[in-house]
């Protein structure tokens, strides 16, 4: 399939029909939104990474992929091995940046299917440098800087002797170089100066290493949080994941500036009525003080994982918010709709996502339970038994 073919299979998709009876909405307006937001804070000279990780934090990787890239994404970061395949199988051509460290015997599929790995040890660029001189291939790498003592990269004060040692061995082409501000995250403006001079003295360090074919290489630093709040860490290319997707997942962001690009609906699919005193529910009991109405939704954590972190899961239904009775089942979710008389089967529920005035977006639903902020994308792992529609 070709690209444009698999954006148009996925954007002619009709918005879900009566006879479907839970979905996820993927809004490619909000996200050509946030693609241009990010474009007007970095302006037309960078070059932005589309981090499309974990399904494009659950959106759908190969469309997400496909759109951004139509829409002057150049660049593309997954997480692992797999997740490039996948990308790659589906003819996707762009550059794909693995985040994450890989597996020895994982090097061959690299070289198959051009992938880019991220190496921060001189013994995992021998083993690479090797392969691909068996193969006659060159390949490109990212070097990852650990300014954060994360474990997942060089530590500054051995990277200058480490980045040297690399640019020594064949068949390698050093193309990129970057770091994880993980300080931007934390809103630590000092620390994140403190971790741009870091990168800073490495990379004067390294000015002859650092020049692939002669020619300047990516260096990269910025992710959301830095995209929004620190334009000193933009260089070259920046790395974007949830503001692409307009998930808030650190403190004292403007959310009003990021459009939501995912929501998640479904319908009542049957209203009953309790009787004052009468008992229903399996691991917790109803016994409502007065007759109650119940609508039930065919949908659960098996299908939403986020329900299995609320007490007491709130949806959106007529325009309102409603509030289930207890915890979600495996797969059913009863709402208390004793003061949405119109209610009826087949209406259409919000449970991530917003209707007439309201709005349960993630950061809504993250703050009902224990997590942080920071795993406000969490929300958006929905299961793949629900299909997806991206509308426009
Ligand atoms: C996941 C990831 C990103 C994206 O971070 P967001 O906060 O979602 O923008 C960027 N860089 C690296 C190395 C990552 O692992």
């Amino acid at each position: 399939m070709t690209m444009n073919k698999i954006i148009d299979k996925a954007i002619n998709e009709l918005p879900p029909q009566k006879d479907v009876a839970a979905w996820v909405e993927i809004n490619t307006q909000h996200l050509s939104h946030n693609v241009q937001f990010i474009r007007a804070k970095i302006g037309p000279e960078r070059q932005i990474m589309a981090v499309v990780k974990a399904n494009a934090y659950g959106h759908g990787a190969v469309e997400i992929a496909t759109y951004l890239l139509n829409s002057g994404v150049q660049h593309l970061a997954v997480a692992t091995v797999e997740e490039g395949l996948e990308l790659r199988k589906a003819g996707i051509k762009a550059p794909i940046l693995l985040l994450n460290s890989i597996l020895p015997e994982q090097i061959s599929k690299l070289l198959d299917y051009q992938l880019t790995p991220t190496i921060y040890t001189v013994a995992f660029a021998e083993k690479v440098s090797i392969e691909a001189k068996q193969r006659g291939a060159e390949l490109p790498i990212h070097l990852r800087l650990d300014l954060a003592s994360n474990g997942l990269g060089m530590l500054p004060d051995q990277a200058v002797y480490q980045i040297k040692q690399i640019s020594r061995l064949p068949h390698l082409l050093i193309e990129g170089i970057y770091t994880h501000l993980v300080s931007a995250y934390r809103q630590d403006a000092k620390q994140v100066a403190e971790d741009i001079q870091s990168f800073e003295n490495v990379l004067s360090s390294c000015r002859e290493e650092l020049q692939a074919r002669g020619v300047p290489i990516f260096r990269h630093v910025a992710s959301s949080p830095s995209i929004l709040n620190y334009p000193s860490a933009y260089y070259d290319l920046v790395r974007a994941g949830t503001c692409l997707y307009g998930l808030p997942s650190f403190v004292n962001q403007d959310g009003l500036l990021l459009k939501p690009v995912m929501s998640v609906k479904s319908r009542v699919c049957d209203i009953q009525y309790i009787e004052k005193g009468e008992m229903r529910g399996y691991y917790y009991s109803v016994f409502p003080e007065s007759k109650v109405r119940v609508a039930t939704l065919p949908i659960g954590y098996s299908h939403i994982p986020f329900l299995l972190l609320l007490k007491k899961p709130q949806v959106l239904i007529g325009g309102q918010k409603a509030s289930a009775f207890g915890p979600a089942n495996m797969s059913h979710l009863f709402v208390d709709v004793t003061h949405l008389p119109e209610t009826r089967i087949g209406d259409e529920v919000v449970l991530l996502g917003a209707q007439g005035n309201e709005k349960l977006y993630a950061q809504d639903i993250i703050a009902e339970t224990d997590l942080d902020i920071s795993r406000c994308e969490s929300i958006c792992f929905i299961s793949e038994s629900i299909p997806r529609f991206f509308v426009k």
